[in-house]
């Protein structure tokens, strides 16, 4: 056992995690390959701004810094779809007050959360080093400096791996753990675009929402920045003859591709060809790994061992839970870290196989489904059931993002859920066809608990 440990990464997941690990008494060395984001005017690298939701939000209170981070969130109330006619139309996120997410600066929460853990006095940060692997049996970290291209050797006791998807840990971690990575990429890709503030200096379009142009095969939405503009992020298949980033870079008509696709948004973008020639096409890829964990040596976490695609808005939020799961299994087994490591990947690795899942099934929802009009049924008719049996039925959206119930169970419940709506919508086209005494026996027979006993 050691009082010194060392983080490589320091990201939402590294900067969190080194205040929990401050907080057991240990004394925390953390390296991150790019320079100082509160000192240095860099990009915030992928996504601008964030969705940030319950299970972010618990984690944050846990390290005590949730009061600053109140102050730059925008709340987003629910979707505001754009269809492709030019109509709007709001879908709140849930039945009560609380039921909402809020849009965060990626810099600004990474900041905050980077100065907690400099006011602990147990965490050492430098920044501009790149780790370019690990030696499990000398005990030494191999680093570059960024900028400098000076290569260091570092002594390390154990080692925790929160260095994003490309993660540099995760890779020399498997050469020792026999484990495994997959990398299921995505077919489309993002490129970020922002919407700026209108002449009058305000918000060019309602700003507590989480904008969505859904058109079935790629969609844009924007999240609220605090200055009042918004971050737009497009989804578009990376290949293809028409409407894919490959055919737009090679001389496609991007203009016309806007005013096709989007045409009630593209006048509020005056250099919308421009940003989109200059800023960056960004790929999209679901991270699984066996084999988190190496003795009490190494442990990974984040997009390091369980990147999602951001279509439910966890990737992050489940980072941050991930920390606090760690943390917990260390101090279930004090002074016994192999076993901590091994209880932290068996205990969390089904909750992150299962966000992964649904992530990827919420990219169909958003570009898609919330125009189809089965699915506004079904999504009205779920929202009924949870305001009138609020104890039996929660809508598997709730479940994600407004509360804390284990990623694997609820997509377990979803799917029971997702059986009873199906049943009380076939055939209907409206909510006032349903038939609500069924629908009452139906929920009372969801019974969670004794699916779960017989492992169904
Ligand atoms: C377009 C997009 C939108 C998203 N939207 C949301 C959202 O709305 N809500 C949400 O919860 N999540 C969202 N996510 C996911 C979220 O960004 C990630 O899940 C989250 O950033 C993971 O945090 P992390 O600290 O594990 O990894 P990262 O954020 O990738 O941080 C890793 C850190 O390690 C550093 N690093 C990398 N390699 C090395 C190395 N070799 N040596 C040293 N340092 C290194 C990096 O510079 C970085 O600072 C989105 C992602 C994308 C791409």
């Amino acid at each position: 056992m050691t009082d010194h440990v060392t983080i490589v990464g320091a990201g939402p997941a590294g900067s969190m995690l080194s205040i929990l690990l401050a907080r057991q008494g240990l004394s925390v060395t953390m390296y991150e390959s790019r320079p100082d984001m509160r000192t240095s005017d860099i990009s915030a690298g992928r996504s601008i701004n964030l969705a940030l939701a319950t299970r972010g939000i618990e984690a944050l209170s846990e390290v005590g810094v949730m009061s600053e981070v109140e102050e730059i969130l925008i709340p987003m109330m629910g979707r505001l779809i754009h269809d492709d006619g030019g109509g709007i139309s709001m879908q709140l996120y849930g039945n009560r007050p609380h039921e909402y997410i809020n849009s965060v600066s990626r810099t600004a929460l990474t900041s905050i959360l980077l100065d907690a853990a400099e006011a602990t006095g147990r965490v050492e940060i430098n920044f501009d080093m790149r780790c370019q692997g690990v030696d499990f049996e000398g005990g030494v970290l191999h680093f570059t400096g960024s900028t400098s291209g000076e290569v260091s050797h570092v002594p390390f006791t154990t080692v925790f791996g929160t260095d994003g998807s490309a993660s540099a840990v995760r890779d020399a971690l498997l050469e020792v753990n026999d484990g495994s990575v997959v990398l299921e990429p995505l077919v489309h890709g993002y490129k970020e675009l922002t919407m700026p503030t209108g002449s009058d200096g305000g918000s060019q379009i309602e700003r507590e929402a989480l904008h969505i142009w859904p058109r079935r095969d790629f969609m844009l939405i924007a999240l609220p920045d605090l200055e009042g503009s918004f971050t737009v992020t497009l989804f578009l298949a990376n290949e293809g003859p028409v409407d894919s980033f490959e055919y737009l870079a090679s001389g496609g008509d991007v203009p016309g591709f806007f005013e096709e696709h989007f045409a009630d948004f593209a006048p509020l973008v005056p250099d919308l060809a421009e940003q989109f020639t200059t800023h960056p096409h960004g790929h999209l890829a679901t991270v699984r790994t066996t084999g988190w964990t190496h003795d009490s040596r190494a442990v990974i976490l984040g997009d390091a061992s369980h990147g999602v695609v951001p279509f439910h808005g966890q990737g992050m939020n489940a980072a941050f839970e991930s920390c606090i799961v760690l943390d917990a299994c260390m101090r279930d087994y004090p002074g016994d870290w192999a076993t901590a490591f091994a209880e932290f990947e068996k205990g969390r690795k089904p909750d992150t196989d299962a966000i992964a899942d649904m992530a990827v099934a919420n990219y169909v929802e958003m570009s898609s489904s919330v125009v189809d009009e089965r699915y506004q049924l079904k999504r009205t008719v779920a929202l009924e059931l949870d305001r009138l049996w609020p104890e039996q039925f929660t809508p598997r959206y709730a479940m994600v993002m407004f509360q804390t119930i284990p990623y694997a169970e609820v997509q377990r419940r979803a799917a029971l859920q997702g059986e009873v709506l199906e049943q009380l919508t076939g055939g209907l086209t409206d909510i006032d066809e349903v038939d609500w005494a069924a629908a009452e026996k139906m929920v009372a027979e969801l019974d969670f608990n004794q699916a779960s006993d017989t492992g169904a």
